[in-house]
């Protein structure tokens, strides 16, 4: 058996036409777990071959627009590539709040619309997600369970979001871990100890061009220096970091190389991949 990991968006609030919206998949076996629902998620997910219906789950890391903007989306899609027969609502496990509270209320607007299509196709049911919330724990604690396969979520650094949460992925193969968006911090280090993939967000403040962003010092005190992910991925045994929810997006072999760089130069020595969409790690 094998696990896969999928990144199926790298990119974040700025629109980039090579960078889907961030979002993680990890399969194992007929168990396909989708982290997020970023800008043209659905499609990204069309590119791994998992049909939106075989999706087992989706868990969001937290509540900003640019992680959940394509949730709507996939819901109705994943009905729609169903011709609507498919009535099985999405589990989706979400952090207590304003993201629990988004789910339980994404499909609201579109109730008329849905109506239409139920009268005109006469398709049975209407798409919907199960919402699982979870208050973020300090601790690692398990949230998801099957066939040997288990998720624990803790709370990492994303203030002022409130319960923002990375997860671990175990296995019969080995553990993934997804930072969400996060300062670099002791929760993901503990999370991600020992483990096969890290996937982790990074946030170069000093490749980022003059203007980018206004206040980048305060947007990048809430992510992650590559260097010191590099650091903490080789204190905590990673194999193989993958980052991701790249600032600033690298274009050039240049640019891809410095985040690579950066990375080694915190002292991470396993593998390294500063990810485009559709990055693959097997294990
Ligand atoms: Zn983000
Ligand atoms: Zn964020």
């Amino acid at each position: 058996m094998v696990t896969r990991v999928v990144v199926t968006g790298t990119g974040t609030p700025i629109a980039d036409p090579d960078r889907a919206g961030p979002g993680v998949l990890v399969s194992h076996d007929d168990i396909h777990l989708q982290f997020d629902a970023g800008r043209a998620t659905v499609m990204r997910l069309a590119a791994t071959g998992i049909a939106l219906q075989d999706l087992t789950a989706l868990f969001l890391t937290h509540q900003h627009s640019d992680h959940v903007v394509g949730l709507a989306d996939l819901l109705m899609t994943r009905w729609l590539d169903g011709t609507g027969t498919d009535g099985r609502s999405l589990p989706v496990y979400a952090p207590s709040g304003m993201a629990s509270d988004l789910v339980q209320h994404i499909l609201v607007p579109w109730q008329q619309e849905l109506a239409m299509r139920n009268d005109h196709t006469g398709y049975p049911g209407r798409p919907t997600a199960e919402v699982h919330d979870f208050e973020p724990p300090s601790r690692p604690q398990r949230i998801f369970s099957r066939e040997g396969l288990t998720v624990e979520a803790v709370q990492v650094r994303h203030e002022p979001v409130p319960g923002a949460v990375g997860y671990r992925v175990t296995t019969p193969d080995g553990i993934v871990v997804i930072s969400g968006d996060t300062a670099v911090c002791e929760e993901v280090a503990n999370l991600a100890a020992g483990a096969d993939v890290l996937v982790h967000e990074v946030f170069d403040l000093s490749a980022l061009p003059a203007g980018t962003v206004s206040d980048a010092r305060k947007i990048a005190a809430y992510h992650s220096d590559p260097g010191a992910v590099g650091s903490l991925a080789q204190r905590a045994g990673v194999a193989t970091l993958m980052m991701t929810h790249l600032i600033p997006a690298p274009q050039t072999v240049d640019d891809y190389a410095r985040f690579v760089q950066a990375a080694r130069s915190g002292g991470f020595e396993g593998e390294i991949i500063a990810c485009d969409d559709l990055a693959t790690v097997q294990f």
